[in-house]
């Protein structure tokens, strides 16, 4: 067991370009966590300098206490799962997993046994150890992966995107398996995903980096809730937060389809600024019909054309064109192209109750509460609502 503490680690590949940019991070001994960001963010990278596959071109890399930058992978004690399982064909799963104890030659016979049916058990292989990986289903391949780290008793395990290859059904049950184990194990663990939903269900703390730079640290529960800026409040969640621009207008927020004013709070949040970019998760849309007038009371309504609904049974979506206030596009468009996006499509996404009659083609009301949104500094993506009561901005 070990906590594993990184300080301004750099990594420049030949060509310079930083691929991870001064990352500092303290991973908690026993912590499940996670790296997660979009392709060639730095995830991998970050992990194959812990495990001690790449070298690190500034900071430093603790590993209990101790500065490891310079020791070899196989004096780092950390055991790696990678997403092709790297189990060796020929050999049976008991081999496969005793793998790493006969690569140290000092283990006696009895003792590999024991640890490896010990593995076995709790994975749950003990029936299939005289069988093939060419046999096994991918899960249990997965697992055999597992089984390898284990018997190693390893300070921490280090995955890499182990669930990609398998398919949705089966990426569901490893991944509750895989928590399962990490929590019964109590092992420090660091995971790395592209995947949102792993990301928020398997850890215990998410980082989230953005080309090589760290964007925020938090619990799954505080990346939704108070996002530190657009980046991060657009990769969690589904579907993804809206970002609809507004203006700012004699103490009113001039949404595309709907003004109102601002409390105090926000106005103080958003200061000087004459155009902000306002956050709204779908799934904080109601359709106004469904609420009484006690539940309508303090939020906003509106009333908006509706061109395209999905129902899908415990939830439905639906899509509202709209135009963009006169003069932002130009700041718009840089926006969308600065964030790699495709979220600034003039159209509001909202989960509605599979209860709603709204229809396909028809005008609707909606409510949302503005104390849940969110509102951000359009050049910088800042959330610029962070420090207000609740999750978002409340109105006058
Ligand atoms: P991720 O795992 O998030 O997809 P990587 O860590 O693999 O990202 O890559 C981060 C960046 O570093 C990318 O721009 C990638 O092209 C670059 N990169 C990765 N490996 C190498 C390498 N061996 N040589 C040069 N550049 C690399």
């Amino acid at each position: 067991m070990a906590e594993i503490t990184l300080r301004n680690i750099v990594k420049q590949y030949g060509d310079g370009y930083p691929a991870v940019n001064d990352v500092s991070l303290d991973i908690a001994d026993g912590e499940f966590m996670i790296l997660v960001g979009p392709s060639g963010c730095g995830k991998s990278t970050l992990l194959r300098m812990i495990v001690g596959l790449e070298d690190i071109t500034s900071g430093d890399l603790l590993i209990g206490g101790q500065r490891v930058n310079d020791k070899a992978p196989r004096d780092r004690n950390l055991a790696m799962v990678f997403q092709n399982y790297a189990l060796y064909p020929h050999l049976s799963v008991f081999e496969n997993i005793a793998f790493p104890l006969r690569l140290r030659g000092k283990e006696p016979e009895d003792e590999i046994q024991r640890k490896v049916r010990a593995a076995a058990e709790t994975l749950e292989l003990t029936e299939h150890l005289d069988r093939k990986p060419a046999n096994l289903s991918g899960g249990q391949r997965q697992r055999v992966a597992m089984g390898r780290a284990i018997v190693r008793n390893a300070d921490a395990f280090l995955f890499d995107e182990p669930l990609s290859n398998l398919d949705a059904k089966l990426r569901g049950q490893m991944r509750t398996e895989i928590l399962r184990l990490q929590r019964r194990l109590g092992t420090t663990t660091v995971y790395v995903t592209h995947d949102q939903t792993e990301a928020m269900t398997l850890g215990d703390r998410v980082a989230v980096l953005r080309k090589g730079v760290l964007q925020q640290v938090a619990s799954p529960r505080e990346l939704y809730e108070q996002p530190v800026n657009m980046f991060v409040a657009g990769f969690i969640g589904s579907p993804p937060m809206n970002f609809v621009p507004a203006l700012v207008q004699d103490g009113e927020l001039v949404l595309p389809f709907v003004r109102f004013p601002m409390s105090d709070g926000l106005r103080a949040a958003v200061a000087e600024r004459s155009l902000v970019m306002v956050g709204l998760r779908p799934e904080r849309f109601e359709d106004a019909a469904l609420l009484d007038a006690a539940a309508l009371q303090g939020g906003v309504r509106f009333r908006t054309r509706v061109d395209v609904i999905e129902w899908l049974g415990n939830e439905q979506y639906a899509y509202l064109p709209y135009d963009v206030p006169a003069g932002t596009d130009r700041q718009l468009q840089e926006l969308a192209r600065e964030l790699d996006s495709e979220r600034m499509r003039n159209q509001l996404v909202v989960a509605l109750d599979p209860q709603s009659r709204i229809g396909a083609d028809s005008d609707a009301e909606l409510w949302f509460d503005p104390r849940r949104m969110h509102v951000f500094d359009p050049a910088s993506g800042d959330n610029l609502t962070l420090s207000l009561a609740g999750a978002g901005a409340g109105v006058g």
